[in-house]
């Protein structure tokens, strides 16, 4: 397949008089022997004409964005990113850059690290390697091309060290003086709140992301940016089988954080609503962690909480705790009554937040084993509508 593409791409290259390269991750994972399925074209010219173009060939979903001169097509095996290459300048240091239209040298020198630096001509099937990418990708290393590098864009540092986590790769010794002056200068303050959480969430979605935290930890960027939680680093490369695992990851990387910090989380991040019921339900299990005893109390603690919470709990605990949120799993599968609302109504109740009061009760009762079937859970809900409609408490 990926030979296809390289010859689509050289035959389109061709027949339209345009330089088409391919940059970035792509031919850095290719010389890694790495899988990849995203692939970042550069096109010296238009690329919005071109990625049309390609796409009438394979027949993928294409979306244009006008303004920055960008295409991406999705296919069912690739997802393919198209640019006109263009220079960038910063105008203030953390914001986002002011682009236009230049050739490949120029596009490859906006670029992040020596090993993102790489372009494959696909006309020729050349690799250009301006900048010694190749010798980096051998060494194992992670090297900036200017100084100033981290100042212009500090998103740069997350970036550095998801590269360094995931490969394996050093942070070269000048790149890592650089970085390091970055991060006690506070460039990163010059970003946006929504660009940093961005670059945890990428942090967190990578395979293994426990080494990648592990470094943040060791450069200290979470002193400042977290609002003094110290981020757990254990843990971090499970994942859900049912349930969201990022937000899980998040739950175990903010598992420490107090009521108080996990308020200056959500306000300074803008964090959505999941993510807030997510650390305060990991609260409220903590506050209530005496309680997972026995059968009702560790149904009642953890019956309304998120599935992410719960197994942070798990994964975070001791054993007496793991066995208690297992019994609760095992309790959660009678969770499912077969009587509901409806039989209610026909016995004659109007309904009102009884309803939940009287369908609670009964799960309670089958989760003790009091009772088994439907049979037994159409009696016992004859008894408390009976109670009910004589005025007494159930
Ligand atoms: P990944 O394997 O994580 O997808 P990638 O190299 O494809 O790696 P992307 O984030 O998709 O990374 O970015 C594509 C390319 O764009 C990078 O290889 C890099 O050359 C460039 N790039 C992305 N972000 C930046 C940045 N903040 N500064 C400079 N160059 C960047």
């Amino acid at each position: 397949m990926d030979r296809d593409i390289l010859l689509i791409l050289k035959d389109m290259s061709e027949k339209i008089g345009v330089n088409a390269y391919i940059v970035g991750g792509y031919v850095r994972d290719k010389l890694l022997n790495l899988e990849s399925d995203d692939i970042d074209i550069t096109v010296e010219g238009d690329g919005i004409k071109f990625a049309f173009m390609l796409n009438e060939i394979l027949n993928g979903d294409i979306e244009v964005h006008d303004k920055f001169e960008t295409a991406k097509i999705k296919t069912r095996d690739f997802e393919l990113d198209i640019v006109s290459a263009r220079k960038e300048h910063y105008e203030r240091p953390g914001m986002l850059p002011v682009v236009q239209r230049a050739s490949l040298a120029d596009d490859i020198k906006r670029r992040d690290f020596t090993i993102n630096m790489l372009a494959l001509d696909v006309k020729t099937n050349q690799i250009i390697d301006i900048y010694n990418g190749a010798d980096d990708i051998k060494n194992k290393l992670i090297r900036v091309v200017h100084d100033k590098s981290f100042v212009d864009d500090p998103t740069r540092i997350f970036r550095a060290i998801r590269y360094s986590g995931r490969l394996g790769f050093k942070i070269e010794q000048h790149t890592e003086w650089l970085l390091r002056k970055s991060i006690s200068d506070g460039d990163i303050f010059n970003v946006s709140a929504d660009r940093i959480m961005n670059e945890i969430y990428l942090i967190l979605k990578e395979k293994n992301p426990e080494p990648i935290v592990k470094l943040m930890k060791y450069y200290q960027l979470d002193k400042e940016l977290f609002c003094g939680i110290k981020i757990n680093t254990t843990n971090l490369n499970t994942s859900l089988e049912k349930g969201n695992t990022l937000l899980y990851r998040f739950l175990l990387l903010f598992y420490n954080a107090t009521n108080e910090d996990a308020d200056c989380l959500i306000r300074k991040y803008n964090l959505k609503r999941e993510y807030l019921s997510g650390l305060s339900d990991i609260l409220n299990i903590k506050m209530n962690m005496s309680n997972l005893n026995e059968n009702v109390s560790i149904f009642n603690t953890l019956k309304d909480k998120r599935i992410e919470a719960i197994s942070a709990v798990h994964a975070m605990e001791d054993l007496n705790i793991k066995q208690a949120i297992e019994k609760y799993y095992d309790l959660a599968k009678l969770k499912r009554l077969e009587i509901n609302g409806d039989d209610i109504k026909r016995l004659g109740l109007q309904p009102s937040p009884i309803y939940k009061e009287i369908l609670d009760k009964i799960l309670m009762d089958k989760i003790l084993g009091k009772i088994k079937d439907r049979e037994d859970e159409i009696k016992t809900l004859l008894h408390y509508v009976e109670k009910v409609k004589r005025g007494e408490k159930i």
